[in-house]
């Protein structure tokens, strides 16, 4: 899958974790084509043939453990530790979906896929984005009332009403009649 149907897992998942930042969330979903251009500079894969360390499923759990227990050391929040675990894995689990050649284990070993892209070739873009809008439209609708919800926070913490409702006025452009 290209980087659009992974970066819709990042975005949705700002929601679950509102403390991690949207980029550590991008980069966890885009991981594993992180490490495969790493480890094709390195020599160790390749296009041409299965990537078992940025692509098999033994790798992916392995690097989603580790990444969930990175995420946990540092927040020492469970929940963020689970989130980044599970975002990273979901590339795998999208990659399984678009191709076919992923290996279960290390090099040599069976591989597995269901190649909706073979199915559907470039049509596989539809896909993508059918996963990246909602996620995106529903990210921006998430910080928009996050904002509101702010604002009305400070306006209750230590203003009255009047003054508040003041505030709101000249905040949206208006004149303020207070
Ligand atoms: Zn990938």
């Amino acid at each position: 899958m290209s980087p659009i149907g992974h970066l819709a897992v990042g975005f949705a998942a700002k929601r679950a974790v509102p403390k991690v930042p949207l980029v550590v969330l991008l980069i966890a979903a885009w991981l594993p084509d992180i490490l495969f251009f790493v480890f094709n500079f390195a020599g160790m894969e390749s296009r041409e043939q299965p990537a078992p360390y940025s692509h098999g499923l033994l790798m992916n759990v392995m690097w989603s453990l580790l990444i969930g227990l990175l995420a946990l050391g540092i927040s020492l929040d469970r929940r963020v530790g689970t989130a980044l675990g599970l975002v990273v894995f979901s590339h795998w689990v999208l990659d399984f979906v678009s191709w076919n050649n992923l290996p279960l284990f290390l090099r040599g070993s069976r591989t597995v896929g269901l190649g909706l892209i073979n199915e559907i070739g470039d049509f596989i873009v539809v896909f993508e984005l059918a996963l990246l809008v909602p996620a995106v439209a529903s990210y921006i609708a998430w910080l928009r009332n996050g904002r509101r919800d702010r604002r009305i926070g400070r306006g209750q913490a230590g203003r009255t009403p009047r003054a508040e409702v003041a505030d709101s006025h000249s905040l949206e452009g208006k004149e303020s009649h207070a």
